[in-house]
């Protein structure tokens, strides 16, 4: 057997070690409400991954119990999105499939008295139902016979009744220092059409008591969910008793994934599109997966980054700086460098005529990739940044009378600076040193500084983007997100690119040197380069 990594596996362990289970099923359970977001992927790692490491399978179920939300767009959006993350799921299942069966489990617990029909309002359960310190009030109609139980159930379905004038409720008790089991209510009336039942029904399951029915016709021996469930188990477990199923599936509670700087809530995130404060659910600044993947965030990473955040039962909030960190460290070893200069000036360079190719290290940490020929010329342009008219000490860029070396190409000696009206320079004229070749640097001259470039003559202009957390920093803790949001969070520049950026398949994540990660995409024909990353990382390990 595998060696459990967190506690889950340790309890699907002894699951097996006792006999109780033999092959093991989980499903991800998502609502088809809105778009996923990293707290699924959480979510997809823990189901998904649990039953790959057990041999085992993972289903796709919806829970789509609340037909006034959720629609057919969410349904695709969520299959395309954990298909992106690398997952296959055994069996598509939606709670809708399992209507008539979750109906008849209720009239069962109605026959055995185990649930009545209840004419109290949403308000009038509420307020009967207790405090954390005081036991509830039974509801004036508990003692309905179950044939009268029976009679009035069949007419709500029958669509007798108004929304919110009568309800089902399981029978446990009222005095429970759990308020999950003072009656709660198991079924409800709601005249609304279901994206995929139409109107055959107007009574919906509640969650509670659905869910544990739904995993139990889906053979599901583990339901891994998150915390704030915890409190709800003792119902779930209560259902499965009551219906006698065997083997009962267990439900196991991890904590949420939560993110500083970043929304995790499909209302909110649902909030900002519709406000026009994102581009979309797929803007390259929200948290959902889309958007993750708009932003050239690879999936690998992704998953990376749950394994390493880890399976805990501690409701904590990460570091933003974490997940970074971990989708640089992915990148750093598998993306391809390219050169761009995002504020330019010319650099000429007076003492050489033609133009030669050099070869670029396609990236260093990578074994399999090799180099690609850039084409070098006489005149280049070079960061504004890297060069000072007034250089502090300790100065290794560009000076006058100093040396630095051009990338992948030939050390040069800043000779003279082109200013205009107001002072700014806008051209650097050096001289190169021929025998400094990088690879074949016989010349003995040092040079501390590597300048990226690209070349005046071949290079294509791009539109660089780059972004801000779409959530300032709190400025005390529970701040709400509304205050945090930051509209101003995506920037834009222009720059000088390589033509191999130009030529790259779009969706390609590259390291501009000295710059950042970013992802290469054409607009109309427009190069653009997006920040998927920064280059510095201001996170402590
Ligand atoms: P939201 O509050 O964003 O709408 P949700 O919990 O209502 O999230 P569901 O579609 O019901 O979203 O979630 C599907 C599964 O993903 C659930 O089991 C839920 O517990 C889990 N999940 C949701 N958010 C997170 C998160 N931040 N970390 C880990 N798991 C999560
Ligand atoms: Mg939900």
């Amino acid at each position: 057997m595998a060696d459990a990594e967190n506690f889950i596996q340790q309890f699907i362990d002894e699951d097996l070690a006792s006999g109780k289970v033999s092959a093991i099923r989980t499903r991800f359970p998502p609502e088809p409400n809105g778009y996923l977001h990293i707290g699924h992927a959480k979510s997809m790692y823990v189901n998904f991954g649990t039953a790959l490491k057990y041999g085992g399978t993972c289903n796709l179920f919806f829970d789509d119990t609340n037909p006034s939300k959720e629609k057919t767009e969410f349904v695709d959006a969520i299959r395309r999105d954990i298909e992106w993350l690398g997952y296959k799921w055994e069996k598509e299942v939606y709670a809708s499939d399992f209507f008539d069966v979750i109906y008849d489990y209720a009239e069962r617990l109605i026959r055995e008295g185990k649930a009545f029909v209840c004419d109290l309002s949403a308000d009038e359960i509420r307020e009967t139902r207790g405090t954390l310190t005081e036991p509830g009030v039974e509801s004036p109609y508990r003692n309905r016979t179950p044939e009268e139980n029976l009679r009035l159930f069949r007419e709500m379905r029958a669509g007798k009744y108004r929304d919110g004038e009568k309800c089902l409720r399981a029978k446990i008790d009222m005095a429970s220092p759990n308020i999950n089991l003072r009656d709660p209510v198991i079924y409800r009336i709601l005249h609304e059409t279901h994206h995929r039942t139409g109107d055959k029904w107007c009574i919906y399951p509640m969650y509670d008591y659905a869910h544990p029915i739904c995993d139990y016709l889906q053979g599901v021996t583990h339901s891994l969910c998150t915390l704030e469930f915890e409190d709800h188990r003792p119902l779930y477990d209560w259902v499965g008793v009551e219906l006698g199923f065997s083997p009962k599936p267990r439900q196991i509670e991890f904590a949420r994934l939560n993110l500083t700087n970043l929304v995790m809530s499909k209302r909110y995130l649902k909030k900002l599109v519709e406000e026009g404060s994102v581009h979309g659910w797929d803007d390259p600044r929200m948290p959902t997966l889309a958007g993750l993947r708009n932003r050239g965030i690879p999936a690998g990473a992704i998953l990376d980054f749950c394994a390493r955040a880890g399976v805990t039962k501690a409701n904590s909030e990460c570091e933003i700086g974490y997940f970074e960190a971990v989708v640089r460290d992915w990148l750093n070893l598998r993306a391809p460098r390219a050169m761009a200069v995002v504020d330019p000036i010319k650099l000429t360079i007076t003492n050489y005529e033609g133009e030669e190719e050099v070869d670029f290290e396609i990236n260093q940490l990578d074994p399999s990739a090799k180099t690609r020929k850039i084409r070098f010329g006489k005149t280049l342009f070079i960061e504004r940044s890297d060069f000072s008219l007034d250089p502090p000490p300790k100065y290794h860029r560009l000076k006058i009378g100093g040396c630095a070396r051009l990338k992948s190409a030939y050390i040069v000696r800043a000779d003279e600076a082109v200013t205009d009206a107001n002072g700014e320079v806008v051209e650097v004229k050096c001289t190169y040193f021929p025998e400094s070749r990088s690879g074949a640097d016989t010349s003995g001259i040092k040079a501390k500084g590597v300048l990226h470039w690209v070349n005046a003559e071949t290079c294509a202009d791009a539109e660089l983007r780059q972004y801000d957390h779409l959530l300032r920093d709190a400025d005390y803790a529970g701040q709400d997100f509304s205050e945090r949001i930051n509209l101003e969070s995506e920037h834009i520049f222009s720059a000088k690119a390589e033509p191999a950026l130009f030529e790259a398949e779009d969706g390609t994540a590259f390291q501009l040197m000295r710059t950042g990660y970013y992802k290469k995409c054409a607009e109309g024909g427009k190069l653009v380069l997006s920040e998927i990353v920064s280059l510095k990382d201001n996170f402590n390990k």
